[in-house]
């Protein structure tokens, strides 16, 4: 079969690879439909992680059972139209029995696609812990719709989870690409009164205000910190998400963030030795602002919900869909999704 993948540091391409053929006893083996590719992809192969020699990419794919393992006896079956999340824990270890699944064995240890095995930008590829990390896709809920919960809607949610946003409270997210993006749509469903979204570019301010923003801030014609301060009557935001990954919007964020708030980091800090808290407005290290931080969780029951949020129209992911390619496309897809070009926010990329 096809893959794609990365042969070393900032070098991507078509590889011939066997099928995988042996599910293992609590594994299977998926058909792959089709996929997302992600930012991480890109910082994967920039060097992010390290180097990987010949590693098949992607983490954000839907398809069907191919084969499963002998020992996998519920609600599953082969030919199943299923998705499984990103991140595919164990649910045996010591930090998954902790509740912290997305750090299996050890710090963002739950994150195996594309980082210490062959994934899913592939004609097929292996899920291990099939019962715990696939789920079924509802009938009514297209492919095209269902990859989202993989990774961008889990992630953009958790930002906005974390972050405890008081019923009616005041929220600012920090970049809107995709997983900013769920994340204003996630603080609207969970119940924020208003929600300010920073972003400079054209596109994704207009689906900032489509997922839910009240108000937009760019941040290139005006301070974000003195923006929201002013919206705010000068008291800062109950909650303030981190979706960038960047010092200067995490440190904004403290800025903005009122005495009691939550900060609330997603965002994937890949340079850089430190990330800084600004000590005045952090109330010399007594204002009480709560900073937490997420990797996407995963696992079957968070992906039944997500996808129940589709199936019954609470939200529609696809607008973030801005190109679709057919996977013999791939570099292409892959290549815009390096350099931004044409406002590019999500490729699609189809299978068969
Ligand atoms: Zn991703
Ligand atoms: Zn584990």
């Amino acid at each position: 079969m096809k893959a794609f993948v990365m042969r070393s540091i900032g070098k991507v391409g078509f590889e011939d690879k066997p099928v995988p053929d042996n599910p293992g006893p609590n594994g299977a083996i998926i058909q792959t439909s089709c996929a997302l590719v992600c930012t991480s992809d890109t910082h994967t192969v920039s060097g992010g992680i390290g180097e990987r020699t010949n590693l098949t990419l992607g983490h954000e794919a839907v398809g069907t059972i191919h084969r499963l393992g002998s020992d996998v006896k519920t609600h599953l079956k082969e030919g199943d139209r299923v998705a499984v999340n990103a991140i595919t824990p164990c649910y045996r270890c010591e930090n998954c029995l902790r509740g912290y699944s997305s750090q299996c064995s050890e710090m963002l240890g739950g994150w195996k696609f594309a980082n210490i095995k062959d994934e899913v930008f592939a004609e097929y590829f292996h899920v291990s812990d099939a019962e715990a990390n696939l789920v079924p896709i509802p009938e009514a809920v297209p492919d095209e719709a269902a990859v989202y919960t993989c990774d961008m809607m889990s992630t953009g949610f958790i930002g906005a989870e974390n972050a405890s946003i008081p019923i009616g409270g005041t929220v600012a997210v920090f970049a809107q690409g995709p997983v900013g993006l769920m994340a204003t749509a996630g603080a609207r469903l969970l119940g924020a009164g208003l929600v300010i979204a920073v972003e400079s570019i054209p596109n994704r301010l207009e689906l900032a205000r489509h997922f839910g923003a009240d108000v937009v801030i760019d941040f290139q014609k005006e301070d974000p910190v003195e923006g929201i301060l002013d919206i705010t009557g000068g008291c800062g935001v109950d909650s303030a998400i981190e979706a960038l990954g960047a010092r200067d919007t995490f440190e904004d964020c403290v800025k903005v963030t009122r005495p009691g708030g939550t900060i609330s980091n997603v965002g994937y800090h890949g340079k850089g030795e430190y990330v800084m808290i600004p000590r005045m407005a952090w109330g010399v290290g007594m204002g009480e602002k709560t900073i937490r931080t997420a990797l996407c969780p995963g696992g079957k029951e968070r992906m039944e919900r997500l996808l129940r949020l589709i199936e019954r129209g609470r939200i529609d992911p696809t607008p973030m869909t801005t190109h679709t390619f057919r996977f013999e496309d791939m570099e292409k897809a892959f290549h815009m999704m390096e350099t931004k070009e044409d406002d590019i926010l999500k490729p699609l990329i189809r299978f068969g």
